[in-house]
């Protein structure tokens, strides 16, 4: 199968390392900025690994693979004919960038996908493809299925974890089950399909997880300077893990109205934030019995710092960092939108908008509505001239 990767960071050094591992796949990297695209074929030809030079490794807890991308490129025209599937391994942020780049070179019946999908990846591959007939299958993954960061640009990369299952929403429907054992199979861990885009999108736990850690951390900060990057998820305490419980139960809120709404509506793939926890870190769990113990206890999660900047005196907390920036207008606006349009009061996570938008010198939610003068620039649904649950669901029942 030839396999074209999108993006140039972790998860795209983690995925053109995996897989480029089976001699069965041709992989190529569609790096979109010239300098990482240049930096890693550079870098990649003089690595010198245990197993021979010139190959990229990807460290693991049970061992390193090796592989070797067949060719990384910053030309879309030079890696994407041909290729049979490709994989945005980018923040939600550059998926509609990178999706009209690529748009030209597609073959008639890729597979394409996005791991993480974040929320509202339909509603953004419908408007990029102008409607749904192109012949193209796009799918979304609920999460990315590895805690990954770059060792060696271009050429070493750590995966500190692998989650045991993850969810994937696959239009047309009718071939999800094909799409997730082709990916099981590719990248060796359960993909679960689920009914529609619409719960990959209020189960998107970036959403919660990232901004409420985010507000739990920095929302009373006085000013001063830190004298190092506190770690994100060891430090979640009480009140942060209460903060998630809650935006958890809102987006539960949600569910239970559109489904009283719509009862044929399948929603059961959002599960609460406490039991996605215990699924997707089985193995990784000291102690599994609250949504604080499973952050401060998770093997993936240990050492992660929260994004900082420097400033004088120290570092301050980086507002601009993918957190919030992704998270909020690629996460937790889309929830919002679903929310307002199905009638439903989400105070907490108002609340985190609020604060967010602050931070980040944006304007999305005025007075209680979506209305601000940065909504064209988010994935909620008004965004996209969508207004009723019908629309919604976009055709799914
Ligand atoms: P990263 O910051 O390492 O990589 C981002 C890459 O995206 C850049 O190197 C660049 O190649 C590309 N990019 C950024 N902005 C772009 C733009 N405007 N146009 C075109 N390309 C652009 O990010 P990552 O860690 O690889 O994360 C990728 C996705 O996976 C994100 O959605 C992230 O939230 C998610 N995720 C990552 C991890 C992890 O452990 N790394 C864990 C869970 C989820």
């Amino acid at each position: 199968m030839h396999v074209t990767i999108c993006g140039g960071g972790n998860a795209s050094h983690t995925l053109a390392a995996l897989l480029s591992s089976h001699p069965d796949l041709m992989v190529r990297v569609y790096a979109p900025f010239e300098d990482e695209a240049a930096r890693w074929r550079t870098n990649l030809a003089s690595a010198p690994t245990p197993a021979g030079q010139g190959l990229m490794a990807a460290r693991t807890r049970d061992g390193t693979l090796y592989g070797k991308p067949h060719e990384i490129s910053a030309q879309a025209e030079g890696v994407i004919p041909g290729a049979e599937l490709i994989l945005l391994a980018l923040p939600a942020f550059a998926h509609r960038q990178v999706l009209s780049d690529i748009l030209p070179y597609l073959e008639p019946e890729v597979l394409i996908g996005a791991l993480p999908a974040r929320g509202g990846f339909d509603w953004e591959c419908d408007q990029v493809f102008n409607g749904r007939g192109q012949g193209v299958t796009y799918f979304g993954l609920q999460t990315l299925p590895w805690a990954c960061r770059i060792e060696r640009f271009g050429t070493a990369v750590t995966i500190l974890g692998t989650k045991w299952e993850v969810d994937v929403a696959v239009w047309p429907p009718g071939k999800a089950v094909q799409v997730a054992v082709t990916l099981s199979d590719l990248f060796h861990l359960q993909v679960k399909p689920v009914s529609n885009f619409l719960s990959l999108t209020l189960a998107n736990p970036g959403q919660i997880i990232h901004p409420g850690i985010m507000y739990g951390l920095f929302h009373h900060w006085d000013g001063s300077p830190y004298k190092e990057a506190p770690l994100f998820y060891q430090n979640v305490d009480q009140h942060t893990a209460r903060l998630l419980g809650y935006l958890s139960d809102e987006v539960q809120a949600i569910c239970r109205e559109l489904q009283s709404q719509l009862p044929e509506l399948d929603l059961a793939a959002v599960i609460p934030l406490h039991e996605w926890l215990r699924r997707s870190y089985a193995d990784d769990l000291g102690d599994d019995s609250s949504i604080q113990s499973c952050f401060r206890s998770n093997r993936s999660y240990a050492d992660l710092r929260a994004p900082m900047r420097a400033v004088a005196g120290g570092l301050a907390p980086d507002y601009q960092a993918r957190y919030l920036v992704e998270d909020v207008p690629f996460g937790l606006l889309a929830t919002r939108g679903i929310a307002e349009i199905a009638g439903v009061e989400t105070p907490i996570i108002d609340e985190v908008i609020g604060w967010a938008q602050y931070c980040m010198g944006k304007d999305y939610l005025q007075a209680g509505k979506l209305c601000g003068r940065d909504i064209a620039e988010t994935r909620a649904p008004q965004r996209y001239g969508i207004k009723t649950i019908q629309q919604l669901i976009g055709g799914t029942i």
